[in-house]
């Protein structure tokens, strides 16, 4: 899993949890934008060590520096290198406000490479805790879909199971 150092730790976790290898790029101390020197050494030596295919996440806002990730960098990178990949949109801090106060390009599923998306309610929605919105590209969600809860009704696509449904209505109404 390919992130900068100005990746959330959620990202290291979600590693853990799903035993995935950790490939952490370093940024430009004043620009915070990703050292592409870095990103080839760091995927190479991953490479090296038999990683077959990546997840890349970019962020569409850090939490501590508010900085962008240039996703066109990052996956104009992966296509030379024809390696395999899927790219994740970070926007758990500034989907409910970049998009709407940035010139951002190549942020959305227009652009073929991405994805998912992650964004927070409970951040610049000022919603309450719990409500994370999950996007995912039509197609890939039975990727993530759990058929074993058989005494609820529909399939399970959370890693905590069960929840609130009150939330998922109060962003809903947010959002409008
Ligand atoms: C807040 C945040 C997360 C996830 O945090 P939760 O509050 O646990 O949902 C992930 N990425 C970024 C960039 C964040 O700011």
């Amino acid at each position: 899993m390919v992130y900068s150092e100005d990746s959330h730790y959620s990202m290291l976790k979600a590693c853990n949890m799903l035993f995935l290898k950790p490939c952490v790029v370093s940024v430009n101390e004043d620009s915070r934008k990703i050292n592409l020197m870095s990103l080839k050494q760091e995927v190479s030596l991953s490479i090296d060590n038999g990683a077959k295919a990546f997840i890349v996440v970019q962020n569409m806002a850090t939490t501590l520096f508010g900085s962008i990730d240039d996703v066109d960098i990052v996956t104009s990178f992966f296509e030379q290198k024809k390696l395999i990949f899927k790219l994740h949109v970070d926007a758990a801090f500034g989907g409910f406000l970049v998009p709407f106060s940035d010139n951002i390009k190549n942020y959305s599923f227009k652009n073929r490479y991405v994805s998912s998306v992650t964004l927070d309610g409970h951040k610049m929605l000022q919603t309450p805790y719990g409500t994370g919105v999950f996007l995912i590209r039509k197609g890939l969600l039975k990727y993530v879909k759990n058929e074993q809860a058989k005494y609820v009704k529909g399939n399970d696509y959370t890693i905590c199971g069960s929840r609130s449904g009150a939330n998922a209505v109060a962003i809903w109404i947010g959002a409008r």
